[in-house]
C-alpha cells in the first residue's frame, strides 16, 4: 500500500482556520531551499516556483506530527494544535 493510498484514508475534521503558519514572511522569500515542503510526510507545505516564496499551507490535510516545526532551518514556522474537536482523527488499534 502506497503512502497516498494510506493518507486518503485518514479522516480530519475541520476546524475552520489554520492552525499552521510562518513567522516572518519576508524569511520564506529569501529561503532557497524550503525544506518545509520536503519534510512534510502530508504534502501540507507548497511553494509556487514563480511566486513569492511564501508557502501554500493545506491545514486540513496535517497529521499534527510536528515535523514542520523541526525542519525549517530558520525556526520559523507558527505551530500549534488545531482548535478543540479539529483536526486529524486516528484510529486507535
Ligand atoms: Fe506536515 Fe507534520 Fe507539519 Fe502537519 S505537523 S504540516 S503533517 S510536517
Amino acid at each position: 500500500v502506497s503512502i497516498e493510498d494510506r493518507l486518503y484514508t485518514v479522516k480530519y475534521r475541520d476546524a475552520g482556520e489554520s492552525h499552521l503558519g510562518v513567522e516572518n514572511p519576508d524569511v520564506c522569500a529569501d529561503c532557497t531551499t524550503n525544506e518545509c515542503t520536503s519534510v512534510c510526510p502530508a504534502a501540507v507545505w507548497t511553494v509556487d516556483p514563480d511566486g513569492d516564496g511564501v508557502p501554500s499551507i493545506a491545514y486540513e490535510n496535517c497529521l499534527e506530527c510536528g515535523t514542520c516545526r523541526y525542519g525549517c532551518p530558520y525556526d520559523n514556522v507558527e505551530w500549534s494544535y488545531p482548535k478543540t474537536g479539529g483536526g486529524v482523527v486516528f484510529k486507535q488499534g
